[in-house]
């Protein structure tokens, strides 16, 4: 530069405005620094700035120069300047960085040469600051970097939330000290672990069971936006570390993004256990017997629904037994409610010691227990209750007490008694009532038990009471001649008028009698109020006898004999006049009792008679021992017999060997004049039915038969 007045000026661009700062680096004028070109925009060493070019000016140029004025005051003050030369520095995006500018050339103006030097040692310098400057930058963002990396050290180092850095392979290449300490490891440990093995990789064979699916869900969904590059979260994960820990996690994955690419992902989480921990107790709660310990109701259903899906997918069948301690209320009441939760705190165990591990024991309330057993049928199922009784035979101690409880079985199978829950639960109830009825401690579902619903007993309450009451009355039904029109039997059937009911038929409350213990009661107070109605129609006039009709319980009344000679006595009435009927059924289904029973009352000289003929399967040899008098073919023959060539073999082949064993032969239900006529052409004796006479009060057969008895 030599003896020249040399300034190196830089810009500094403002949002604003650009100006450009000029710095004397000769004394020729004196050093000074810090001129800035005016905002304005005049200046000159802002106008070689912006046009980013050399500019040569003689000294009459230069002075000639508008934006020289604005050079302002100090050059002024100055020698006037002989030559000036600018060149540009130029920065690599070729945005210029200032200039160098040269004045006062003492031997005359600058040529073209010295502007070709100064070109090019600009250049040289552009090069030099564009070096330094770039330098800088990246120095600073290096530290900027560093303070970064420090900062989010300190944070991931110092999270609770475990952290993985994963490679765009999901291979751990970063984890954070709560990540290592949560699962049991070290940092080291786990770089280059795969994420898929952390979230369990292929199911593990020897695990019971499948993972909850909640979890393997939620396993999907990160694995999914691990491979893909996308964020996903779960509540509920399990994370896996060697091969006993099975961390719950909540847990987010998301991708690392740097200049658009994606460089990995993260993966964050945290251990839930204490949250799993309360959320399965307040599940517990929810689902278990607080008393007891047992499974609830509601976990019952949940069972049985899942067992009765898995019985119809293999076709197996099951079974769901309701149970119910017998006397529990005595215990209650006399000895307390803390004795009675201490008894059934003891039979639960009692109970699963005679179970297998896949049934489910449940206390559904109150001293009742649901027992459902997947897989068993009747017998196996009937098996297993005989265990759960002789596991509570033995005495129960409590305190210095010791107390034997009995218990009531029902129940029902699937699918023979039911296919849904509802009604197997319904049904084995029902089963329970009547186990408990007839002291038999356990009976399996039947569709006739269904009379014995729980609401079915409340109507038992009040069948006592119209015993008591003699809300029982009894309608007749002629049994007719069929050659000869005459009448000479009536039979008895019973009705119920009940308060809210009305008028019952007996199908809806004999078979509860015969549950409840109510039948023999019953079966007297028929027997003497027909005798005795009998016995009024004979002192009018009316020759008749009257048939009784005798549940197969009765077999085993000793008393019977005695009560039936006792009411003859009373009303009388000769024994012919009384005609006892017992079904078919019943007497099959015990013959040597049956023979036992009717031939004592046989002897009293009553008449017997065999009910609803044709739908038992007695023998031709056993009907021959049978000291009976009578037979009556089961309405369900004669109702078709005019139209089914079956029906009409089997009545005429019972009336032709009911001759031949010189019994009297009843076709009941005769609901038209062609059956009628069929069975007179037969050689039936007598019949009964809506076409000859429905059964009805006392007062009306006295009125129908009465111009009879004139005749
Ligand atoms: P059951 O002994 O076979 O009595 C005949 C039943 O057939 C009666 O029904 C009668 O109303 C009905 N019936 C009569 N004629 C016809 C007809 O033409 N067509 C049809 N479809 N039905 C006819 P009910 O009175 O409802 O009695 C039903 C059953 O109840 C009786 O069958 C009997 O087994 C039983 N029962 C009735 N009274 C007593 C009783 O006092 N004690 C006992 N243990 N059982 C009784
Ligand atoms: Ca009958
Ligand atoms: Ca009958």
């Amino acid at each position: 530069i030599g003896a020249h007045q040399a300034v190196v000026s830089l810009r500094t661009d403002h949002p604003a405005q650009s100006s450009v700062t000029a710095v004397s680096i000769s004394d020729k004028y004196g050093a000074w620094r810090g001129y800035t070109t005016p905002p304005d925009g005049s200046g000159i060493y802002r106008l070689v700035a912006e046009r980013n070019a050399p500019m040569r000016l003689t000294q009459a140029e230069l002075e000639a120069h508008p934006d020289w004025r604005g050079f302002g005051g100090e050059a002024v003050n100055h020698p006037p300047m002989r030559g000036w030369l600018a060149a540009p520095l130029t920065a690599r995006d070729g945005s210029n960085m200032g200039l160098i500018q040269l004045s006062d050339k003492e031997e005359g103006d600058f040529t073209a040469d010295d502007e070709a030097v100064l070109v090019q040692l600009a250049q040289m310098a552009s090069v030099t600051i564009d070096n330094s400057r770039l330098f800088q930058e990246v120095r600073s963002a290096e530290a900027d970097l560093r303070r970064q990396l420090d900062f989010t050290g300190a944070i991931t180092s110092n999270l609770g939330e475990g952290v993985l850095v994963l490679d765009r392979e999901g291979l751990i290449t970063l984890a954070n000290p709560a990540a290592a300490q949560l699962l049991h490891c070290t940092e080291h440990e786990l770089i280059g672990t795969s994420l898929v093995s952390l979230l369990g990789g292929a199911p593990n064979p020897n695990d019971e069971g499948e993972p909850p699916a909640a979890a393997s869900s939620s396993r999907g969904q990160l694995l999914e936006a691990l491979h893909t590059a996308g964020s996903a979260r779960s509540d509920d994960a399990v994370l896996r570390c060697g091969t006993e820990l099975h961390l719950p996690v909540a847990c987010s994955i998301s991708p690392i993004v740097t200049g658009g690419e994606v460089a990995g992902s993260v993966f964050a989480f945290h251990d839930i256990t204490e949250r799993k921990a309360h959320t399965a107790a307040l599940e517990h709660q929810a689902r278990y017997d607080a008393l007891t310990g047992l499974p609830n109701r509601t976990l019952l259903h949940e069972r049985l629904h899942q067992a009765l899906r898995q019985a119809e997918r293999n076709g197996t069948p099951l079974a769901l037994m309701i149970m119910d301690l017998d006397g529990f209320k005595d215990v209650n009441d006399t000895l307390g409610h803390h004795f009675g939760d201490l008894l059934l705190q003891q039979v639960g165990p009692r109970m699963q010691g005679a179970l297998r591990l896949t049934d489910t024991v449940a206390r559904l309330g109150g001293d009742e227990f649901a027992i459902l057993l997947p897989g068993a049928e009747e017998e196996a199922a009937s098996a297993t209750a005989k265990k759960l009784l002789r596991a509570l035979e033995d005495r129960i101690q409590i305190d210095d007490l010791s107390l034997h409880i009995g218990a009531s079985i029902g129940i029902a199978i699937f699918p023979e008694h039911g296919i849904d829950a509802d009604t197997l639960l319904r049904r084995a109830d029902v089963a329970m009532y009547v186990a408990k009825r007839s002291r038999s401690s356990f009976s399996v579902y039947s569709p006739e038990h269904d009379q014995y619903s729980p609401s079915r007993l409340a109507l038992l309450g009040d069948l006592r009471q119209a015993l008591r009451q003699e809300a029982l009355l009894l309608h007749y039904q002629p049994q007719t001649h069929l050659h000869g029109g005459t009448t000479t039997t009536v039979e008895a059937l019973v009705r119920w008028q009940h308060p809210q009911y009305g008028l019952l038929p007996p199908d809806q409350f004999i078979p509860l009698a015969e549950q409840a213990g109510l039948i023999t009661p019953l079966t007297y107070w028929v027997i003497d109020t027909a005798l005795q109605q009998c016995a009024a129609w004979r002192k009018l006039g009316l020759d008749l006898n009257v048939a009784v009709n005798l549940s197969a319980r009765s077999l085993h009344d000793p008393q019977l004999p005695d009560a039936v000679a006792e009411s003859l006595a009373r009303t009388g009435l000769p024994a012919s006049a009384l005609v006892l009927e017992l079904s078919e059924n019943a007497i099959m289904a015990e013959p040597q009792r049956a023979l036992d029973v009717l031939t004592r009352l046989h002897e009293t000289g009553v008449w017997l008679s065999i009910d609803d003929f044709g739908t038992g399967y007695s023998s031709l040899a056993y009907l021959k021992k049978l000291p009976v008098d009578e037979l009556k073919i089961d309405r369900s023959f004669v109702r078709l017999m005019s139209t089914d060539e079956n029906d009409a073999v089997i009545v005429r082949s019972t009336v032709e060997l009911a001759h031949n064993l010189g019994l009297r032969v009843v076709a009941e239900g005769i609901e038209d004049q062609i059956t009628l006529d069929q069975l007179a052409a037969l050689g039936c004796d007598t019949g009964q039915g809506y076409h000859l006479a429905r059964p009805m009060p006392a007062a009306a057969i006295t009125e129908l038969l009465m111009p009879q008895g004139r005749h």
